[in-house]
């Protein structure tokens, strides 16, 4: 058997060859910015109002990352002779990114959509602390998640969209 030397060194600079011809998929971030989905798992943004405090989210998540406090308020019946109405106020509600797997649990569960996922991503901290975004924060992050996704044809608007387009227009004050 011929025994060929330098088969190694050929084979390598083939490779070298075949890879400085090809199109370069990496991306110069942070001066170019990427092309993400629009549906990437970004940040997930808290929208406040649809809280009930209900802890699901919280209990579910696998890294425990996420810490809410709450307290009751009695709403008094609006005629004479009907019953109180006591409802839970959200007084913190944090999720520590540090620790975040971004495996989309707590917004599966939430039954009341007050969670979703924005594409930012852009929110690197130098501390780990700063990697905790408390409720304000993360309701600043809704500015930034995409409309629902297009019904089909013929069927009825869902009630999550009705009441997406009533948080918008009462926030743009139309
Ligand atoms: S995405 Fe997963 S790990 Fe992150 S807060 Fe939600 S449930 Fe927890
Ligand atoms: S599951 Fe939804 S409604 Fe319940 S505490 Fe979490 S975000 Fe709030």
């Amino acid at each position: 058997m011929v025994k060929m030397y330098g088969k190694g060194l050929w084979q390598g600079l083939a490779v070298t060859w075949r890879n400085l011809t090809r199109r370069s998929v990496t991306a110069g971030y942070p001066d170019v910015e990427p092309e993400l989905p629009p549906r990437s798992r970004g940040v997930i943004a808290l929208q406040e109002e649809n809280c009930t405090s209900c802890m699901l989210c919280a209990r579910e998540c696998p890294s425990w990352c996420i810490t809410i406090d709450s307290h009751k308020e009695v709403i008094p019946a609006p005629t004479e002779g009907g019953r109180d109405r006591s409802q839970n106020v959200l007084d913190r509600f944090d999720i520590d990114y540090s620790i975040c797997m971004y495996c989309s649990i707590c917004i599966e569960v939430c039954p009341f959509d007050a969670l979703h996922w924005s594409p930012e991503f852009a929110y690197a901290e130098g501390d780990l602390k700063d990697l905790t975004h408390d409720m304000n924060r993360l309701r600043t992050w809704m500015d930034t998640v995409p409309p629902p996704q297009a019904l089909d044809p013929g069927a009825d608007q869902g009630k999550e969209l009705q009441a997406y387009e009533l948080t918008r227009a009462t926030e743009e004050g139309l």
